[in-house]
């Protein structure tokens, strides 16, 4: 039974960066939908009872599946992307991810380009990504449900850029969107609780 998991703040504690009016129709429609819409397609089958990975891992790449794959999929990435906000984060890193990322990006100003561009440049809806692939600090950017679950990648941070995660507050603007998420939101101890 996959349920809608409660959102880790209050409705306004991400205002001004993101509404609550945003939230009430991010988290309490379109996330809710893709809940009861998941839960109807395997109704009865013998994904029923399955953990939500499992759902995904099994039905990823499978065309007769893609019902299933792209609610599955976005009740994870949703939830995923709840905790990855915070108010009062964002800025640089802290803890055990911060040298990764210097490493990898040579500044926290590079990362911050790259990753606005995965979000800016993905093409419709999707997400874009901080992954660990292999031992590897990726950004990555994903089409409409797909996550990086189904790509043997381990998810670090998600940013939602499909048009209902900003429309409201940034209507086309999804660039200053990506700009003020990153700069204010990103709860950088749930990113370092991932790379565990
Ligand atoms: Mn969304």
């Amino acid at each position: 039974m996959i349920t809608l998991p409660e959102l880790p703040y209050a409705k306004d504690a991400l205002a001004p960066v993101i509404s609550a009016n945003t939230l009430e129709f991010h988290y309490g429609k379109h996330h809710r939908a893709y809940v009861d819409n998941l839960g109807k397609l395997i109704a009865g089958t013998d994904l029923a009872e399955a953990p939500l990975e499992e759902i995904i891992r099994k039905t990823a790449g499978d065309p007769a599946k893609a019902g299933i794959f792209n609610n599955a999929a976005q009740v994870w990435n949703h939830s995923f992307y709840w905790q990855c906000l915070k108010a009062g984060g964002g800025g640089a890193p802290t803890g055990a991810v911060a040298p990764k990322i210097a490493a990898a990006w040579g500044s926290y100003e590079k990362f911050v380009e790259e990753l606005k561009n995965a979000g800016v440049t993905q093409f419709g809806s999707g997400w874009a990504w901080l992954v660990l692939d292999g031992g590897d600090l990726k950004i990555v950017k994903t089409a409409n449900a797909d996550t990086p679950l189904a790509r043997g990648q381990k998810a670090l941070l998600t940013l939602d850029v499909w048009e209902h995660a900003y429309y409201l507050d940034y209507q086309n603007r999804r660039p200053d969107y990506l700009a003020a998420v990153i700069g204010r939101l990103i709860n950088w101890d749930f990113v370092n609780a991932n790379l565990g």
